[in-house]
């Protein structure tokens, strides 16, 4: 079968090639690819910047955003053939941590986890691919392709959870939600906030293309320019773009007893605000900055139920380009107007 393929640290060495038919040791059900999304890790790996080979190999299979078709569903009776299904990416680590033992491995503690396509295992940009049963979740078929969007979702679904879980240490009933970046994270971020009814706003630094009218049609508001300048204190912040200005407007700008969450990983830059000053603000305020990052399955339980409640010609509008695997150099590449990539192995 053929995979897309990467040395992990090496720049340029991505190649759509021929590959073995996927290992029995990575699951008993066996699926025929029909998706695979690009997100920003998917490019760092192909940039030689991030990403590790399962031991023992020099390459490993990229991408970790799936949606594939069962077509040998083996042992387990809960799925069957032809049912669509994604995948979990991250699998406990063996010691394993407390977190991990409990399945949590999203709240891994030793960081010895291992995740599809980025860290030791193959991912899924396969023509077919195996998955344990207990990490393979049913999509709804009416969603077709879009449910490829499952695993961006879930990572909403969890830093949602954990702004309302560190939330609740006081009488907190939030109204206004401010998502930073209208990437493809924070526009899922800016709907599901919109389910239950939420104000939600949404700040990036585009003023044209199709990210303004996106916001817009979801009933939320698209601002552009600085944190400091939306007119009002949000309850919550969701940081989607990791840029470190962005950060520290969001600390300062946040409502007394609010949440700052951090989803976005950034590097570098300089320090715009002194740390005392920020750190002020959040004490003076009594508010929380809370990291976020991957998700465990109740979170893609949830994800998949907040998916499946999505106006699907909006969902649809997210995914900007649909590439074949063999021109997955396109694929891997970020154009201005990109939301979602997708790479189609498949026909629904
Ligand atoms: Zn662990």
């Amino acid at each position: 079968m053929k995979a897309i393929t990467v040395e992990p640290k090496k720049p340029g060495t991505v190649r759509y090639e021929e590959i073995p038919e996927p290992d029995a040791r990575e699951g008993s059900i066996l699926v025929e690819a029909i998706a695979a999304s690009v997100c920003g890790t998917d490019i760092e790996i192909a940039e030689g910047k991030y990403g590790w080979a399962p031991p023992g190999k020099t390459r490993l299979v990229l991408g970790h955003e799936s949606l594939g078709r069962v077509i040998d569903p083996g042992p387990n009776n809960s799925f069957k053939k032809g049912d669509l299904v994604s995948g979990l990416v991250r699998r406990p680590d063996p010691v394993p941590c407390p977190n991990c033992a409990v399945g949590e491995s999203d709240m891994c503690r030793n960081g010895r986890y291992t995740e599809r396509g980025i860290k030791e295992i193959h991912g899924f940009m396969s023509e077919r691919w195996r998955i344990e049963p207990e990490f393979a979740v049913k999509i709804d078929p009416a969603l077709g392709i879009l449910g490829v969007l499952l695993e961006p979702t879930t990572v909403i679904a969890k830093a949602l959870e954990q702004v309302l879980a560190v939330g609740q240490r006081s009488f907190w009933e939030p109204k206004t939600v401010l998502v930073t970046g209208a990437g493809p994270i924070g526009l899922l971020a800016a709907a599901v906030a919109r389910l239950p009814g939420l104000e939600v706003h949404v700040l990036d630094r585009v003023e044209s293309g199709p990210k303004p009218e996106l916001v817009r049609a979801l009933g939320a508001t698209y601002h552009t320019g600085s944190v400091l300048d939306i007119g009002f204190e949000p309850d919550v912040i969701v940081e989607c773009t990791g840029v470190g200005s962005v950060i520290a407007d969001s600390i300062r700008q946040v409502a007394a007893g609010g949440v700052v969450c951090l989803t976005g990983v950034g590097a570098g830059g300089t320090a715009p605000r002194a740390t005392a000053d920020m750190a002020a603000a959040a004490v003076l305020k009594n508010n929380v900055i809370v990291g976020s990052v991957n998700a465990n399955k109740r979170h893609w339980y949830k994800a998949n139920e907040r998916l499946g409640r999505l106006d699907r010609t909006w969902l649809s509008r997210l995914i900007t380009r649909y590439e074949k695997p063999e021109n997955f150099k396109q694929a891997l590449e970020r154009k201005p107007d990109d939301i979602k990539v997708v790479i189609q192995f498949g026909e629904v």
